[in-house]
């Protein structure tokens, strides 16, 4: 485009809509007028406010040509760890765009809502039967959102046992939500150290573990990718003192009907619907996050929840012992839909071989790069496989050049330097829904980017080359986020 000559195809300098407009172009063709005008009410008109004319092809191009300019599951391999980035069917999307679920109205009586609150006890159902605890709430809107109803029902608990507790306990792999949650309830973190082969301890929870402490959120399998052996100990050492364990269920996509979590000891669990039960994210949202609990934690859960009277579904809307509300309405529905048609349409055998599948993939991309890059913990992993940047240190290259390279080669970069134990950590987490080939052509380009940071390691420092943007500032980013577009026409 610059100097009027020629593009790349792909086109990263596209002006705003204000810029590319002409006066006079229309978005459609109507037929000339057979009647004489009627003039407008000038109630009806207002000021008129400052639209581009634009034709559709421009529109059409304009749209197509920013969403080139990302990234996303449906363009390539998205092995963000932790994230669960995997390929969303679109018969799911299709489902929650049914006109009668897309459009039921949250303030419709019980009686015209079925079908919406059917979906949302049969979910809760599932979600139950998939981590082996009693009772869900729908409710939470993302993960850290039910980390923070998990504290609530902490706390509900220790209260109606009279029990003044202050203290919860972290392991140092844990998600940053979770002493984020667990502050915002009022609970002071007490960091719990993974040992030598990254995983906890019962000895040093029995040591930490005491009367004024709420309970433990940990993370299983953590984000080392590593099933916790010790989980049941824990459990059993936490309980005896009179606390709970709640479980972080983001990472399910690795256990999904194979792990039972009320037999791990867990009390309260979330999962993240949108990393393992098929809604797209990365974008903001939306997500949810249900909250799944033993039958002595249900009288707590959030209302409202989805219950069945006879043949007649329900949405409970009080209970005397319940934390209150966490969300307006049902929650956030759409994201309910999707859950629910992919788990359907996987049934229980599906939902186990993905989760087999992912780790599985995670296992072959771990031994198929462990002599390239340096493996702080070598056994083998769940669904995610950690790598750290030591190898490459000598050549003055980092885990943020490496992962920059990647995106000149085709893929979104992985999660990088976390968890904070490892440092400069790559966590890779493949997903089932990668191919072989498209594994095998990851690792070659891992492979690729750790022969150049040995022989050409300026090609790594001066990555990105062909992204829209290059190296971003990004505490500026953080700091002074803006919001608008910088040429926007000044509000009138
Ligand atoms: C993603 C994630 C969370 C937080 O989930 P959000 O939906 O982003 O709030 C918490 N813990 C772990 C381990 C995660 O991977």
């Amino acid at each position: 485009m610059k100097n009027g000559v020629g593009t790349s195809g792909l086109i990263l300098d596209e002006p705003l809509l204000w810029e590319k407009g002409k006066k006079g172009r229309k978005g459609m063709s109507i037929p000339h007028s057979d009647v004489p005008q009627a003039p407008l009410d000038e109630e009806l008109t207002g000021t008129p406010v400052d639209f581009p004319d634009l034709s559709e092809v421009d529109v059409v191009r304009h749209y197509t040509r920013l969403s080139q300019w990302n990234f996303g599951v449906d363009s390539g391999m998205y092995p963000l760890g932790s994230c669960t980035m995997k390929y969303n069917p679109k018969i799911n999307e299709k489902q929650a765009a049914t006109p009668q679920l897309a459009a039921a109205h949250p303030m419709l009586d019980d009686q015209y809502s079925q079908g919406v609150l059917q979906i949302m006890y049969e979910l809760q159902n599932y979600l139950a039967d998939i981590t082996g605890l009693d009772a869900v709430s729908l409710q939470p809107a993302a993960g850290a959102h039910g980390e923070l109803t998990g504290m609530l029902i902490f706390n509900a608990y220790h209260q109606s046992h009279d029990s003044k507790r202050t203290k919860i306990l972290i392991p140092d792999t844990a998600h940053g939500t979770n002493p984020a949650s667990a502050a915002l309830c009022g609970y002071r973190a007490i960091a719990l150290k993974s040992n030598e082969n990254g995983m906890l301890d019962a000895a040093d929870v029995r040591e930490l573990m005491d009367e004024e402490t709420a309970g433990i959120m940990l993370t299983n399998p953590n984000t080392l990718g590593l099933f916790e052996g010790q989980v049941r100990q824990i459990a059993d050492i936490v309980h005896a003192k009179g606390g709970l364990v709640y479980g972080d269920g983001a990472n399910m996509n690795a256990v999904l009907g194979v792990a039972d979590m009320k037999k791990c000891g867990v009390d309260v669990l979330h999962l993240n619907l949108h990393k393992t039960f098929s809604t797209p994210h990365g974008g903001g949202g939306p997500g949810a996050g249900p909250v799944c609990v033993t039958k002595e934690l249900e009288p707590f859960l959030p209302v409202p929840r989805a219950w069945k009277d006879g043949d007649i579904y329900r949405l409970e809307q009080d209970r005397k012992d319940s934390i209150g509300r966490v969300h307006g309405f049902h929650g956030n529905f759409g994201v309910l839909v999707r859950a629910y048609s992919y788990i359907l349409s996987m049934g229980a055998e599906g939902l186990r071989k993905a989760s087999q599948l992912a780790v599985l993939n995670a296992n072959y991309i771990r031994e198929q790069l462990k002599d390239t890059f340096h493996l702080p913990y070598p056994q083998p992993c769940m669904h995610e496989c950690v790598f750290s940047d030591q190898l490459q240190k000598d050549y003055k290259v980092t885990t943020l050049d490496m992962a920059k390279r990647l995106i000149d080669y085709g893929f979104h970069p992985p999660t990088i330097y976390f968890p904070l134990i490892v440092h400069g950590a790559i966590m890779i987490e493949p997903t089932e829904t990668e191919c072989k080939e498209d594994i095998d052509q990851f690792i070659a380009t891992m492979k690729e980017i750790a022969r150049e940071a040995k022989e050409e390691p300026d090609k790594l420092r001066n990555a990105p080359q062909i992204s829209k943007v290059r190296r971003l500032d990004e505490v500026q980013a953080a700091r002074c986020p803006c919001l608008t577009g910088p040429t926007l026409p000044a509000e009138q």
